[in-house]
């Protein structure tokens, strides 16, 4: 068998791809969540919520650019950026529709969860390499996701109902 630090190596490949893939995906999320925390006003336990997991998902990147440059030194975050453009465009589209903070949770718990899939497989492949501190790190960021997407899921009946209350009452806006 061969090295597992080996430049060739296909499995050590895929472990960088990954970690570049968490790294774009964590900078949407940032854009994501910057964009629905600045624009809520009536709901100020969710704002409240978005804003220590902008703290997270920022460290987060950070932790994940730390694993990157331990295989590659000279490794810059710039080429990850497509995403917060597409991140932008998805929060812009939420802004058009009147239950724009349903969907914006509802929006938030998928992409909680596809973050919770995308650290499961990296701590799986840094096991396989013998990477302790990818794994590590990952294990870590892994129970922040874990920790937001159960709040969303615990609060969106809750958010559901205060955006319904606020519907219905004149003179009220609920979308936001
Ligand atoms: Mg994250
Ligand atoms: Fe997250």
């Amino acid at each position: 068998m061969q090295s597992a630090q080996t430049g060739n190596d296909v499995r050590v490949e895929r472990l960088i791809e990954w970690l570049r893939d968490a790294h774009a995906m964590e900078a949407q999320a940032e854009t994501m969540l910057n964009k629905q925390a600045a624009r809520i006003e009536n709901y100020p336990e969710l704002k409240a919520r978005i804003e220590q997991h902008i703290v997270e998902t920022q460290n987060q990147a950070r932790l994940i650019e730390s694993c990157l440059q331990r295989y590659d030194k000279s490794y810059s975050g710039i080429k990850d950026l497509g995403g917060k453009m597409m991140a932008m465009g998805q929060a812009m589209g939420g802004m058009m529709v009147s239950d724009e903070i349903v969907k914006g949770a509802q929006m938030g718990y998928v992409f909680e969860n596809l973050e919770i899939a995308s650290y499961t497989i990296l701590i799986a492949a840094a096991e396989a390499l013998g990477d302790t501190q990818t794994q590590q790190i990952c294990e870590r960021i892994l129970q922040e996701e874990i920790a937001m997407a159960e709040w969303m899921r615990q609060h969106l009946p809750q958010i559901t109902q205060a955006y319904l209350t606020r519907a219905v009452t004149p003179d009220v806006e609920a979308k936001r």
